[in-house]
């Protein structure tokens, strides 16, 4: 049996009950078998069995007072996985679905793709089972300060630096960091995503959108694609989908979908993105409101956005959220290209039948890397106590995703895989940390 075999054989048994941590790792490691096979120091060193521990999990109480005056309790998580190439990175998931083992694929996935940034990042992932939605903003608040006053002596700006994900945006990181400054007396680049008057960078709410698209564009350009005029479906309707929508708008494509987790619209004469703006980030509502400004737009309650025809998919809501079905439906229905903004939006064998089918296939720890790589801008601003123009930000993650291209583009034909960036992305991921962990020793 192959040394990725049988670590995979033990984490399946040493980790009960966590499916996606499972479907992460198997996806990984499998994919890592040639550069595995190729270099024997990386058994010789456990590495495998090494990277795939996290270094700390810390779980807490965290308890508040909700606004009738009743106390509740929510399950507070950071798993700092990995800082052999630098302090802990990664987003806090508020969600009524996160659980130990969704934050540890979230840990896991967060290393390659940091290393794949270029940047001085490890990985780490938080979060909670707290449900921001339906919440007036005391009782967020209340939550966010009760979670920060256990966080704030596990985290540091050079020893771990959490940020958004779903259910954590601007105003949560407000209320944390104002909680941690109040305990530490520090006024450091403690969280990333910060508003742009105490610290926060230019272009970090449209990074991750925007650097999905700057991927697809690179991924498309290799194969002589123009994205221009390009029919595209996005999923989601948070900050991932909205900023996506824009900037494949800006390049000439036609977005004609987007959703929530109530169902999702179909505008085909191409979405107003003013209106989804205006229905998520200031009323904080549901996707169906876009149909009373757009009547001749459509709204269907449920999953199936993927039913609908397009060149270009991209799934920006959450894990799991594109099953094999889904892709059949998709390639029956001509996609040229996908690429993935959620973290692990395609199922294993629904990424596998886009590969099989020739599908360019952009897989999230590659595509969706801008947000943190631009976090990363945000702590050497911070460091430095200066503040860049949008245009040197975003001039800079526009480089970063080529670079990332490039390097998963030729770690998957340097290993006989050619064009596989699911392959190309974990071993360029891998390599680097991989190295920096033999380097550092048994630790
Ligand atoms: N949550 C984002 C991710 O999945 C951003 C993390 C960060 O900026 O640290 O990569």
């Amino acid at each position: 049996m192959s040394y990725v075999q049988r670590v995979l054989d033990k984490l399946i048994e040493k980790n009960d009950g966590q499916p996606e941590f499972i479907q992460a790792a198997t996806e990984v490691l499998t994919s890592l078998e040639p550069v595995i096979e190729a270099n024997p120091q990386y058994e010789k060193n456990a590495i495998l069995e090494r990277i795939t521990e996290p270094e700390r999990q810390l779980m807490f109480r965290v308890p508040w007072v909700d606004d009738n005056g009743n106390i509740q309790v929510n399950r507070g998580f950071r798993i700092q996985f990995n800082s052999a190439i630098g302090p802990y990175k990664g987003g806090l998931r508020l969600h009524p679905s996160v659980k130990l083992g969704t934050i540890k694929f979230l840990g896991f996935e967060q290393i390659f793709k940091n290393s794949l940034t270029g940047l001085a990042i490890g990985g780490g992932k938080g979060g909670s089972d707290f449900d921001p939605k339906g919440k007036s903003d005391r009782e967020v608040m209340a939550f966010c300060q009760s979670f920060m006053t256990e966080l704030f002596r596990h985290i540091g700006a050079t020893t771990d630096v959490p940020a958004g994900d779903i259910g954590t945006g601007a105003r949560e990181i407000g209320y944390m960091y104002g909680q941690y400054k109040r305990l530490t007396t520090k006024y450091e680049g403690v969280l990333t995503g910060k508003g742009l008057n105490y610290g926060g960078s230019l272009a970090r709410t449209e990074a991750t959108g925007y650097g999905l698209v700057y991927f697809l564009d690179e991924m498309l350009k290799d194969h002589n694609i123009d994205l221009a005029g390009k029919t595209v479906v996005i999923s989601g309707s948070g900050n991932v989908a909205i900023y996506a929508c824009q900037k494949a708008q800006t390049l000439g494509a036609k977005v004609v979908a987007m959703s929530d987790s109530n169902g999702y619209i179909y505008d085909e004469d191409g979405i107003k993105l003013d209106t989804v703006k205006r229905i998520k980030e200031v009323e904080r509502g549901r996707i169906k409101e876009y149909v009373k400004d757009h009547p001749t737009a459509k709204y269907t309650e449920g999953k199936g956005i993927w039913t609908i025809p397009c060149d270009v998919a991209l799934p920006c809501a959450t894990q799991n959220e594109l099953n094999e079905e889904d892709a059949k439906t998709l390639i029956a229905n001509g996609v040229i290209a996908v690429a993935e903004g959620a973290n692990m939006p395609s199922t294993i064998e629904a990424t596998n039948a886009f590969i099989e089918k020739g599908v360019l296939f952009a897989p999230g720890k590659a595509a969706n890397a801008g947000g943190v790589a631009t976090s990363a801008l945000e702590m050497s601003q911070n460091a430095s106590m200066t503040a860049w123009t949008f245009e040197e930000v975003d001039g800079k993650l526009h480089n970063i995703m080529k670079n990332i291209y490039k390097n998963a583009a030729e770690a998957a034909e340097k290993y006989g895989h050619k064009d596989n960036l699911v392959v190309g992305a974990n071993i360029a991921g891998f390599v680097k940390v991989a190295d920096a962990m033999i380097a550092q020793g048994v630790c």
